[in-house]
């Protein structure tokens, strides 16, 4: 067996260089060794891929995915049939570094009766080529962790710490420049948060929702209740949204078992009163589901780290031990 062997430190971590390793589609974008790859990465499915060689050779080949784990092993074998077949084993193996960065091994085996033949080209262009390729994917995820401005994670932010004003009645306005949907809200605003679900009303580029609870009877709508609608009365929490400009004003549970029962949610950025200050961000990972690359990840949870935010992937430890804590309650009472 023959094999060559290049190797390369990442100030970013596995998380980041793996998701642009994933991103097969991106391919063209930043590899010129591997300029398409076509496919979905599962272990037992077949690359359609370009290899280009710096010498000018170049071949179209369907790999078969060998080992996908993710974050730490990407492999896949080619093989050249005969009577006995050559095989060709290319891997990336991503091992976290102590300080929090990648010490990528991009490697290529070759194990048959073209081993020989193969070997020349391997050993200067792909050896040269695959050297190119890690530092690209170097110089791509070092530059994808840094962190984006606050304002890009919601508008409103950054957001002075302050407390609501004790018995303010805050009133919430659709973003209709005419015939605005008026909902008043007679208790501050607590649990402020970002969140990141498919679900919460996120304004223009945002990449969050500002939301925040308050008793659902300190809720009332008082103009122009006639243009809200329910967004998806499937859901939990029964969102009402303005028909014509989309903003969410207040969501309520229905399900009197619901851990959130006799709370509405609200957008305290369409209020009258200072927004508070968002105590956690919830659901920080579902914000790939609406579009966000994984590579962007880390630059993300670095700029909510920057705003004193804790990334949570679903709600804050506050709120989740409230919740485990309701499921007890429900268990005792139905035994009850
Ligand atoms: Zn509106
Ligand atoms: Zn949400």
């Amino acid at each position: 067996m023959r094999i060559v062997r290049t190797d390369i430190t990442i100030a970013a971590p596995p998380q980041t260089v793996w998701s642009i390793l994933d991103d097969l589609d991106r391919y063209g974008e930043w590899n010129r060794v591997l300029p398409r790859a076509a496919g979905f990465t599962t272990a037992g499915r077949r690359l359609d891929a370009s290899i280009r060689f710096s010498n000018g050779v170049s071949h179209e080949f369907g790999p078969l995915l060998l080992r996908v784990v993710g974050a730490r092993e990407l492999r896949w074998v080619s093989e050249v049939p005969g009577e006995e077949v050559t095989r060709a084993e290319h891997y990336f193996i991503l091992t976290p570094t102590a300080d929090g960065g990648t010490h990528l091994e991009h490697c290529e085996s070759f194990t048959g009766p073209l081993e020989d033949e193969m070997w020349p080209l391997m050993e200067q262009a792909g050896r040269a080529d695959y050297i190119a390729l890690n530092e690209a994917l170097k110089a791509r995820a070092e530059a994808a962790v840094a962190a984006p401005e606050a304002a890009a994670l919601h508008p409103a932010l950054p957001l002075a710490r302050e407390r609501a004003s004790p018995g303010a009645v805050s009133v919430l306005r659709c973003r209709c420049p005419q015939d605005t949907v008026e909902v008043h809200v007679d208790a501050p605003a607590v649990h402020s948060h970002l969140c990141g679900c498919t679900q919460c009303w996120k304004p223009e580029g945002a990449l969050f929702a500002l939301t925040a609870v308050v008793p659902a009877d300190a809720v009332k709508t008082v103009a122009h209740g006639e243009k809200l609608a329910v967004v998806d009365a499937s859901k939990a929490i029964r969102r009402h949204a303005c028909k014509a400009c989309g903003a969410h004003m207040h969501g309520e549970v229905c399900d009197t078992d619901h851990h959130f029962f006799g709370l509405a949610f609200i957008h305290p950025e369409l209020g009258s009163e200072a927004s508070p200050a968002p105590e956690f961000a919830g659901f920080v990972s579902s914000i790939i589901e609406s579009g966000v690359s994984p590579t962007r990840m880390v630059g993300i949870r670095r700029a909510l780290g920057d705003q004193g935010i804790a990334a949570c992937d679903a709600f804050s430890p506050e709120i989740m031990d409230l919740i485990a804590w309701h499921r007890i309650k429900l268990a005792r009472a139905a035994r009850a």
